[in-house]
């Protein structure tokens, strides 16, 4: 970008967040406390997450149907394939409907236990390309999926992959959100990769700001993410200083989101773990500021 460093960016991104659904009300409070923190940035959407094998069914829920029903920000419900035939699907997208809500983050899924591979429910979905067929099919959705600038980890190769993107994309999602990655080139590399297969529907960049750089090395172990090693010497040092970590953290998110940017893109997507400091710092230096309507709105 073509703009002194501390300049900011323009703030004619979009944006939006990820979080999950609370497992007790101190968790409740502080998921409470990052909607209402990030809310008056005017996220284009939040999506809340499915826990694994439908775990947290009711939970995803309540907690979309309560964003729509107390914010307007509209809210996508991620649904997922584990353990689930056709029909319950059919059952949790119409109470979706009847909520109100009008996106769903459409996925395989994995299974409960850690290390085994995903089988398909007998009467169910096979693949997130079938469920989002099959959703659309029950409401005009409007649909996400994910995508893997760095190959899904039980891909044949990149380009099996790239064509399960297409296929998703073809059977009626409108956006692809994608896993995590630490390297803008890589997004790029896949975003034109993507265009050579013929899509050509918004591919948004899913940023984990990571202060905790061992965990985040043990999660990504798990999806085929790199963690470059310059990130593990920027940490170094860092254990016993959280704070430093979180600055840290927001000076190499906001960097990679410059850059981001610069190669076009305009809608980020953030994995907030329920936490709005940083997110909401790194939508800061992208220039995003707070509505003046929605944040009283929403704090009242
Ligand atoms: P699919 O698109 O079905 O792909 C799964 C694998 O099968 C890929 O390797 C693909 O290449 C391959 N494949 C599919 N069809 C074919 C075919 N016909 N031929 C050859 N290969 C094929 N998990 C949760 O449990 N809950 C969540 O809320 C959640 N949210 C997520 C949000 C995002 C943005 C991302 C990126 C991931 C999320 N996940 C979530 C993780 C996701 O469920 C796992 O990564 C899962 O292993 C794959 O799901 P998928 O929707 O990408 O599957």
């Amino acid at each position: 970008v073509d703009a002194p460093l501390f300049a900011g960016l323009p703030g004619d991104a979009e944006i939006s967040f990820e979080f999950f659904p609370p497992k007790s009300e101190k968790m409740d409070a502080q998921l409470w406390d990052s909607i209402v923190t990030l809310a008056p940035l005017a996220p284009r959407f939040v999506s809340v997450t499915y826990g694994a094998g439908g775990s947290t069914r009711e939970r995803t829920h309540a907690t979309v149907a309560r964003i729509v029903k107390e914010t307007g920000i509209p809210a996508a419900a991620h649904l997922t394939c584990v353990e689930a035939s056709k029909q319950d699907i059919r059952e949790v997208a119409e109470a979706y409907w009847e909520a109100g809500v009008r996106h769903i983050v459409a996925l395989r899924g994995d299974p409960p236990s850690e290390g085994e591979f995903f089988k398909p429910h007998p009467q169910g979905y096979d693949s997130a390309a079938a469920l989002v067929k099959g959703l659309k099919e029950i409401a005009d959705f409007e649909i996400s999926v994910a995508a893997y600038p760095e190959t899904h980890p039980q891909a044949d190769c990149p380009q099996s992959d790239i064509d399960n993107l297409k296929r998703k994309l073809d059977a009626g999602a409108s956006r692809a959100i994608t896993q995590m990655f630490f390297d803008p080139e890589v997004f790029f590399r896949f975003r034109d990769k993507a265009a050579a297969a013929g899509i050509d529907q918004e591919l948004v960049p899913g940023i984990l700001p990571v202060s905790n750089v061992a965990q985040a090395r043990k999660f990504s172990g798990m999806c085929g993410v790199t963690i470059p090693a310059w990130m593990d010497e920027l940490y170094e040092g860092l254990d016993d200083h959280p704070d430093a970590r979180a600055l840290v953290a927001a000076t190499l998110t906001s960097e990679m989101c410059r850059k981001l940017y610069a190669g076009g893109v305009r809608h980020f997507h953030f994995y907030t773990l329920n936490r709005a400091e940083l997110s909401y710092a790194i939508c800061h230096l992208l220039g995003k500021r707070p509505v003046a309507n929605n944040a009283k709105d929403i704090a009242a």
